[in-house]
């Protein structure tokens, strides 16, 4: 009976966990409410939303700032942000990714958030994270979408660091 029932959950629950939590203009995020209201704490005040409590409109408002910091204004399909609400979240994430997305990578360096263009998703923890850090992976998202040729690893984090100082 209870193996019965918990298979009846994950029936239920699976396609709930697999779908966006909260939809923006230019994002699917996903996360816990919890973890929502964390990253909208996280990224609070930044200055031209200080007055802003919603969430989708400060995430926009990074994204917008970040198209315009790099001068890449193009449609784009939505990018995902993945919520995690803390450090042993996000690193079992990264183990989950680290054959695939990460090879190559100097695997004893733990990263405190990124992007993967695969998978169009940033991967962010709740409990580290700022406006800068955001825009810094959106930058990751925008320059690999604008640019037909993806720019060489070297080039892109130039970018990406001109927009988290900037921002
Ligand atoms: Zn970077």
């Amino acid at each position: 009976m209870k193996r019965f029932l918990l298979i009846l959950m994950m029936i239920f629950i699976l396609p709930l966990s697999a779908k966006a939590d909260m939809e923006t203009k230019y994002t699917l995020i996903k996360g816990s409410d919890a973890d929502i209201e964390a990253f909208r704490k996280a990224l609070d005040p930044w200055y031209p939303f200080q007055s802003i409590d919603s969430p989708a409109m400060m995430v926009d408002g990074i994204f917008e700032q970040t198209q315009k910091l790099l001068g890449m204004k193009k449609e784009m399909e939505k990018i995902k942000i993945n919520l995690y609400s803390n450090d042993e979240k996000l690193y079992v994430a990264y183990l989950e990714l680290k054959d695939t997305a990460f090879r190559g990578f100097d695997n004893a360096r733990r990263f405190r958030a990124w992007y993967i263009h695969s998978k169009r998703t940033i991967y962010i923890n709740t409990k580290d994270v700022d406006s800068g850090m955001l825009g810094h992976e959106m930058a990751h998202a925008i320059v690999d979408h604008y640019l037909l040729v993806r720019p060489p690893e070297k080039t892109a984090e130039i970018l990406a660091k001109y927009v988290d100082s900037h921002l």
